[in-house]
């Protein structure tokens, strides 16, 4: 049935609804961008159902690149709930049709936070607080005998903490914390120490 002639180029390898909704987007129908052009990861988002916005001018413009009636009719008539395109760096044009609504806002969803970038904390610790997460250390004070009730009991922690603090020379400070991948740094003297080698790492993870 098919008698598609869709030579070499953009759309190679493409069915007829990569290029209506191509044709479409380019006349304003995308309902979200997301990546960026230089890093080649510019994808435009079309939400359903169709028809996308799909125009007659570009029934036309796809029956003249070499798509065949039958073709372009299964396009138009797609259940689709959604389209993403984007354009590879050597200009071929890819598309994905969604199943569900929810495959659709899924992958939006994540494609516009990859966009956002990780999410950086900047806090501050107190040394007891440093030492505290010192699991190892904490294990070796746990031995001591005065410190046996220290898992116990809130004063007797808060000697061994000191304690820590005092003869292994822990300080508190400003530290960061990259939630995606999980790096994390510290101490910094100021906030501002702690905010900018955040950004820094944050840069080269993105
Ligand atoms: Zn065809």
């Amino acid at each position: 049935m098919c008698d598609c002639k869709v030579g070499p180029g953009k759309f190679e390898g493409e069915p007829a609804l990569t290029f209506l909704a191509w044709d479409a987007m380019m006349d304003g129908s995308s309902d979200a961008t997301t990546g960026d052009s230089e890093r080649g990861t510019l994808t435009e988002w079309l939400r359903g159902p169709g028809p996308f916005g799909f125009s007659s001018d570009s029934v036309d413009a796809a029956r003249e690149y070499g798509y065949c009636d039958p073709c372009i009719l299964a396009a138009l008539a797609t259940p689709a709930a959604g389209i993403e395109l984007w354009e590879s760096e050597q200009g071929f044009v890819y598309g994905r049709e969604f199943a569900t609504l929810e495959d659709f806002e899924a992958s939006l969803a994540e494609a516009e936070a990859e966009d956002a970038g990780p999410e950086v904390h900047v806090f501050e610790q107190t040394a007891s607080e440093v030492a505290a997460q010192d699991e190892d250390a904490v294990w070796e004070y746990l031995k001591r005998p005065e410190f046996r009730l220290a898992t116990m009991n809130g004063r007797d922690r808060e000697r061994m903490l000191d304690a820590m603090v005092a003869e292994l020379g822990i300080t508190g400070g400003w530290y960061y914390r990259i939630s995606d991948d999980g790096v994390n740094d510290g101490p910094f003297e100021t906030r501002r120490e702690a905010q900018t080698a955040a950004d820094r790492a944050a840069g080269e993870w993105s």
